[in-house]
């Protein structure tokens, strides 16, 4: 029998989806909503048995999929994007319900972002041109052929925006695709499915397993007969995706964690920096580039703190499904204790936590007060791993030299926010950041055409535009001699 739930009166399968059908699972988790701990859903389970059947399904597929004309694959994704479109209402509050994100966020920016990732790709699809280059007489010419069956494995913390972004362009690039959503937000993955059906996506051109990372996940990205892994989620999971690809030599794509710095020069717009720095917390912190590390020049640093307490001690926590609520909860009391964990190891190690620093106890639940920690000492470990929670530092700096050799002083090397009032500053200290991305007065946002990505711990690989379509294709040249009579 279908295992359907209802979440505010829309029905979500919580079944797998494989070769175009609803494939059930004896075995299931419980998915539990972090805004009030109900319960949702029990999931279908899967491991090996249904990671095989999902990578059948997806290899019959491609040949059919990987032939279609251009203009008719980017049509099916056009409309992927269009349904998207139509249903972020419903999309927006099963996110909402699973992961316990903003229901404004969602219906706002992130359900047309998904929309988005589906548009861009499939007009991606259709700019990506062949390279035609001379040498003498010989030509070469290079054409992106489709890979394969590509992996998308993402985590709860934006679970369809993250995996969209992964799924559109290997999707627009011709591949078919496995999809592992998270355990612990697993129900708008079986949403897209629905559309994507009623967009006229062939069966079997998009899977979904549903399950748990160490089961499901781990038969995924060790599978034979998988071409791409594009995985995104924490540095640790990475490494083991990464070693578990390598016998296969499994091209992988990763997206991991960050901890970045949010430089701050006195000769900024404080007001704007205030706000920006403010705005770290959303998400309540679980946001891979969140600018963690306020860096703040010394001769503002204490107008800075005053006036950033003011503003953070404003922040409404509480039901995420409400229109004036600025915070909500951590996802489950696994990844809660994990924070506070942090929090209390920064204070036993002297640092002063002058916001903050404990659960809600108002709220009770998952909603865990936002916090910021000053006179942290240098080798703290609050300055050295990411919380993924609503936790920040504050360090001052007395030279440009200094801020850069602070923001630098980390393993990850997702993004960097810098805010400064002098551009010739901005362009000399862009180059010295290590990251993928550097936001200049400003942050998040997205051009989809540029490169995304991490340096050091913060991945491998870049994606974004062509940047897709170099992963996600089997790039080939093709070198002709001259053509005789020609
Ligand atoms: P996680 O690494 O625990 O899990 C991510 C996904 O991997 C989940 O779907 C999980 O089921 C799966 N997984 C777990 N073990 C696996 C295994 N052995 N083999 C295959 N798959 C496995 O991460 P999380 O806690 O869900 O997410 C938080 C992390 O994600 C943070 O580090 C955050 O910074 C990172 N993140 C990065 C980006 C980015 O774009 N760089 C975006 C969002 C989140």
């Amino acid at each position: 029998m279908a295992n359907v739930s209802t979440i505010e009166g829309i029905r979500v399968s919580a079944d797998h989806w494989i070769g175009g059908a609803r494939v059930p699972s004896s075995d299931m988790f419980l998915d539990l909503s972090p805004i009030d701990l109900e319960t949702l859903a029990m999931v279908a389970r899967g491991g090996k048995k249904e990671a095989d059947a999902a990578v059948a399904a997806a290899r019959d597929a491609f040949p059919g999929w990987a032939a279609m004309e251009p203009e008719q694959r980017s049509a099916v994704l056009h409309r992927v994007g269009e349904l998207v479109e139509a249903r972020v209402p419903e999309l927006a509050v099963v996110e909402t319900t699973d992961n316990g994100s903003l229901l404004r966020s969602m219906q706002r920016s992130v359900m047309p972002r998904v929309a988005r990732n589906f548009h861009f790709f499939a007009d991606q699809l259709l700019a990506m041109h062949e390279d035609d280059l001379e040498m003498g007489e010989h030509r070469s010419r290079v054409e992106w052929d489709p890979a394969g069956v590509t992996v998308v494995i993402t985590p709860w913390n934006a679970p369809l925006m993250l995996g969209t972004w992964r799924l559109a362009p290997a999707l627009a690039a011709g591949n078919t695709v496995v999809f592992k959503p998270p355990e612990w937000a697993p129900l708008t993955a079986s949403m897209l499915c629905d559309i994507a059906r009623e967009a006229g996506m062939p069966d079997g051109v998009l899977n979904v397993v549903q399950g748990i990372g160490e089961e499901a996940g781990a038969a995924l990205v060790a599978h034979a007969n998988v071409d791409r892994i594009a995985f995104t989620g924490s540095v640790e999971t990475g490494k083991l995706v990464s070693a578990a690809a390598a016998p296969n030599l499994t091209p992988v794509s990763l997206e991991l964690g960050g901890k970045a710095p949010f430089l701050i020069f006195a000769d900024t717009d404080i007001d704007a920096a205030i706000v920006q720095a403010v705005n770290q917390y959303d998400n309540a912190g679980q946001v891979c580039l969140a600018g963690t590390r306020l860096l703040v020049e010394r001769s503002i640093h204490d107008e800075f703190l005053d006036r950033f307490l003011e503003r953070a001690s404003g922040l409404r926590q509480g039901d995420p499904r409400l229109p004036d609520t600025d915070l909500g909860p951590q996802i489950t009391k696994e990844h809660f204790d994990r924070v506070d964990g942090f929090v209390q190891r920064a204070k036993e190690e002297g640092a002063k936590a002058v916001l903050g620093g404990g659960p809600s106890e108002d709220l009770g639940g998952l909603y865990y007060r936002p916090t910021l920690f000053v006179d942290v000492p240098p080798d703290a470990e609050i300055l050295e791993r990411e919380v993924f929670g609503p936790v920040l530092t504050l360090q001052p700096f007395d030279s440009e030299e200094e801020g850069v050799a602070l923001a630098n002083a980390t393993d990850y090397g997702l993004d960097a926010i810098v805010y400064t009032g002098d551009k010739e500053r901005a362009e000399r200290v862009s180059p010295k950041l290590v990251a993928g991305t550097v936001w200049v007065n400003c942050f998040f946002v997205r051009d989809l055409r540029a490169p995304f990505g991490g340096a050091r711990n913060s991945g491998i690989g870049r994606e974004g535009g062509r940047w897709s379509f170099d992963f996600y294709a089997d790039v080939k040249t093709v070198c002709e001699a001259p053509w005789q009579g020609s």
